[in-house]
C-alpha cells in the first residue's frame, strides 16, 4: 500500500506542479480562477482512450467572460501535458481570433451536436462553417504540449484589469477553491460575491480620486496609478512596498504634472525594502538582488546571459554597476520597468 501511495504521489507530482504554475501565471495576470478536480477522465495511452478513469486536476477561469478550463493529465509525453477547453457561444466564437489555435493540435466542435466538427485548415472557412451551423454553443479543445503554449494562448485572450489588489484565497459556497485578484471579487464559477469583494472606498493620498481598496488596504488609483498601501501613509518619506518611490515624492511629482519616475536612489532604497528588483535596458531585463549570508551584498544579473556581478555596499553599486560596459548611473534615464522583480 505504501508503495502504491508513493507511486501515485510521483505520478501526480508533476501534474500538480503544472497546475500550480498555471495558477501562479493566472494570479500574476489578475485572472480569477478556481482549482478543481475532474473525475471522469479516461486516460489516453498511445493515442487510444483506455477504460480506466482517473481524477486529474484542472484550473477553471474565464477569458473574455467565456468559461475556460485547463486540465493537467497524469499520463504525459513530450508533446502532451494536458488539454484546454473554451466554451463560447456562437456570437463569442465568431468574435474570437481563432488563428491563436492554428499552431496547436485543436478541435472545434458543437456542444449540442458533439460529433459535428467545424475545423478547417483555413480559419476563414472555419468561421463560415460555424456561422452556417445549427449549434449555438461550441467547444474549442486544444492539446497542451507545454506550459508556455497554454500561457501564450491565455495571454492572447485575457484582458488585464486596470487595478491590482492582493490575492485572496477562499472556499466558495459552491465548493470550489477560489483565487481572486481583480476588483469585482466574484467567484468565477458560480458568480457569487466573495467575502473579499473590493468594496471599501478611500481617497487616493496623491491625487484625491476615490478608489477601491481591499481588506488589507491595498488597491490602485485609476487616475494617477499610485498603489495603495497602509505603510506608505505612515512613512511618507520612505520607499515602501508596493510603490518604488516615497509618498511625498509621488505627491511632489503629481503636483508638477510629472510621471512617477524611480531614480537610482529610490531604486536602491526599494531594493532594501523588497530584496529583489528589476529594470530593463535595451530590451533586456536585469535583476538586482540582495544576496550573501546576511543579504548585504548586491547582485546584478543579466537575465539573458546570466552574467552576474556583486557589489559590497550601496555606494559601490550606485557608483560602479555597469551594463553593457556603461556605468548604470549614466544610462539610468534610458532604463525602463524599474520595479520589484516580476
Ligand atoms: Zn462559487
Ligand atoms: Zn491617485
Amino acid at each position: 500500500m505504501e508503495k502504491t501511495v508513493e507511486n501515485l504521489n510521483k505520478l501526480y507530482a508533476e501534474t500538480f506542479e503544472n497546475m500550480d504554475k498555471m495558477s501562479k501565471f493566472l494570479g500574476r495576470n489578475c485572472v480569477d480562477h478556481a482549482l478543481d478536480f475532474h473525475y471522469g477522465h479516461s486516460i489516453k495511452i498511445n493515442g487510444k482512450f483506455t477504460n480506466e478513469l482517473y481524477p486529474i486536476p484542472l484550473v477553471r477561469f474565464k477569458l473574455k467572460e467565456i468559461k475556460a478550463e485547463s486540465f493537467f493529465d497524469v499520463y504525459t509525453n513530450k508533446d502532451y501535458i494536458g488539454y484546454f477547453k473554451l466554451y463560447p457561444n456562437k456570437q463569442e466564437i465568431l468574435s474570437l481570433n481563432l488563428k491563436v489555435f492554428a499552431n496547436f493540435k485543436h478541435l472545434i466542435y458543437g456542444y449540442n451536436y458533439q460529433n459535428e466538427l467545424y475545423n478547417s485548415e483555413d480559419v476563414a472557412q472555419t468561421k463560415i462553417n460555424i456561422e452556417k451551423s445549427k449549434d449555438t454553443k461550441f467547444i474549442i479543445y486544444m492539446d497542451i504540449g507545454n506550459l508556455e503554449q497554454i500561457f501564450s494562448v491565455v495571454e492572447s485572450f485575457m484582458t488585464k484589469p486596470s487595478q491590482r489588489f492582493s490575492t485572496a484565497n477562499y472556499k466558495c459556497d459552491c465548493g470550489h477553491y477560489i483565487t481572486i485578484n481583480t476588483y469585482n471579487g466574484a467567484c468565477p464559477i458560480c458568480g457569487k460575491d466573495s467575502p473579499f469583494k473590493r468594496k471599501f472606498k478611500i481617497k487616493c493620498p496623491i491625487c484625491g480620486t476615490k478608489c477601491l481598496k481591499d481588506q488589507y488596504g491595498n488597491g490602485e488609483c485609476e487616475n494617477c496609478g499610485w498603489k495603495l498601501g497602509k505603510l506608505a501613509n505612515k512613512l511618507k518619506n520612505r520607499v515602501i512596498y508596493p510603490n518604488p518611490i516615497s509618498l511625498n515624492k509621488a505627491k511632489q511629482l503629481y503636483s508638477e504634472g510629472k510621471p512617477f519616475e524611480t531614480d537610482l536612489d529610490d531604486f536602491v532604497e526599494a531594493l532594501f525594502c523588497y530584496s529583489e528588483m528589476q529594470f530593463k535596458y535595451k530590451g533586456i531585463y536585469y535583476s538586482v538582488e540582495l544576496v550573501g549570508e546576511d543579504e548585504y551584498d548586491i547582485e546584478l544579473c543579466n537575465s539573458k546571459t546570466g552574467e552576474t556581478s556583486i557589489f559590497k555596499t550601496e555606494e559601490d553599486f550606485k557608483n560602479n554597476a555597469k551594463v553593457e560596459g556603461k556605468l548604470l548611473k549614466n544610462i539610468w534615464e534610458e532604463t525602463t520597468e524599474r520595479d520589484w522583480l516580476q
